[in-house]
């Protein structure tokens, strides 16, 4: 697709925030094409965009000095896959993203094949530059991609316990529908053992063992099990996927992270901005 797209109809969503634990709804409307995502709360109006970044400590938030918008991640990789561009996501009750079940299926479900084509070419941003960006022992490496539309994501994380070492790869031009439903459906996670010390932070006070996949030494906590056994990998790469759309366009890379979160997505992407040439697709279909 090569035309910048809207939402075709109003969807809304609510339930509780997983960090703040108060209950929000959330209508996304369609938008003009130069819009690209902007949340919304009475009259503020915040870009999605990386210079709005607020905080990234346990999820990615936004905000203009006086509304933020908490823990929208995977609102932002929902509307990525979904082949979104522009959209305002108006906030009725609440601030933080209703965490769902966990995973951005919900969500996601709402916007697929919920888009209407606007006449104006989408655009791309191409990594003209090899990068490396470290915080602490995890690191992103970037290069460019083959072609403008060609997104590659691997993941490579060490989840512990019985996982040990867990990669995974998303690419745009590869995609079997498999892939991208294995990185939707998979859902927020953490270890038990670190379930007390997490509460004890004052986060999570919305998390259950409904919208938090447990890890234990054997397994999974939660009755249901795992979704699938690559679940946690898929969940970064969620997360990653998410955090990336904060460029606002669509990035053409081959990406490669290493046990990287938030801060490091963050971290990453400022600095692939400087890096990165913006080009409309109908003007250039291949470099
Ligand atoms: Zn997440």
């Amino acid at each position: 697709m090569v035309k910048k797209t809207t939402l075709k109809d109003v969807v809304s969503f609510e339930g509780v925030g997983i960090h703040s634990g108060e209950h929000a709804k959330a209508i996304i409307h369609p938008a003009e094409h130069n819009t690209g995502i902007v949340f919304k709360k009475g009259n503020h109006f915040v870009k999605a965009n990386i210079d709005n970044v607020v905080d990234t400590s346990s999820s990615t938030s936004i905000g203009d000095g006086i509304v933020y918008f908490r823990t929208i991640e995977h609102l932002m990789a929902s509307l990525y896959l979904a082949n979104i561009d522009n959209a305002i996501v108006e906030f009725i009750k609440g601030q933080e993203v209703p965490i769902m079940d966990g995973s951005a299926l919900e969500i996601f479900k709402l916007l697929e094949n919920n888009y209407e084509i606007q006449d104006f070419p989408r655009s791309y941003g191409y990594l003209s530059n090899v990068m490396r960006v470290l915080n602490g022992n995890s690191y992103i490496m970037a290069k460019s991609s083959k072609t403008i539309d060609e997104l590659s994501i691997s993941f490579e994380g060490e989840f512990g316990s019985f996982l040990k070492t867990q990669n995974y790869t998303y690419n745009t031009k590869l995609g079997k529908p498999t892939i991208q439903e294995d990185i939707i459906s998979s859902r927020t996670f953490c270890h038990f053992k670190d379930v007390e010390y997490i509460k004890n932070l004052g986060l999570a006070k919305g998390g259950s063992l409904d919208n938090t996949l447990v890890l234990t030494e054997k397994g999974a906590l939660n009755q249901e099990g795992f979704r699938h056994i690559k679940e946690p990998v898929t969940h970064k790469i969620l997360d990653l996927i998410g955090d990336m759309y904060l460029a606002g366009f669509r990035f053409s890379a081959n990406i490669y992270s290493y046990m990287g979160g938030h801060t490091l997505n963050v971290k990453f992407l400022k600095e692939a901005i400087k890096h990165i040439k913006v080009i409309d697709m109908e003007e250039v279909i291949a470099v």
